[in-house]
């Protein structure tokens, strides 16, 4: 064993090994695998953006296809029923229903 700082031969010290040079120690015994697995971040953020809206099963007038993004949204008073708002996957074709 060499000494990680100045490469020295390291001496036994009560079971430790130590720099003869510089007093060094190496972390014997004490090291730890340093093969932590780093907590994949990517996967931990992801956050659904609010662009994304929920698919559903809706058929375009536009170009006939048969899903469609859709959302809803209160439109002035709460005593109103929102208004559910329909997005082609195919075309962007946007239309609006009344609940
Ligand atoms: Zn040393
Ligand atoms: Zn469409």
């Amino acid at each position: 064993m060499f000494c990680p700082k100045c490469g020295s031969i390291l001496v036994n010290k009560k079971g430790k090994l130590v720099c003869s040079s510089c007093g060094e120690s190496a972390k014997q015994g004490k090291i730890k695998e340093s093969g932590k697995k780093t907590t994949k971040k990517s996967v931990a953020v992801m956050k659904e953006e609010p662009e994304v809206h929920p698919k559903t099963r809706a058929e375009c007038s536009k170009c006939g296809n048969k899903e469609a993004f859709f959302w809803t949204v209160q439109t002035r008073s709460a005593d109103e029923p929102p208004t559910r708002f329909y997005k082609c996957t195919k075309c962007g074709h946007i239309w609006r229903e009344y609940s």
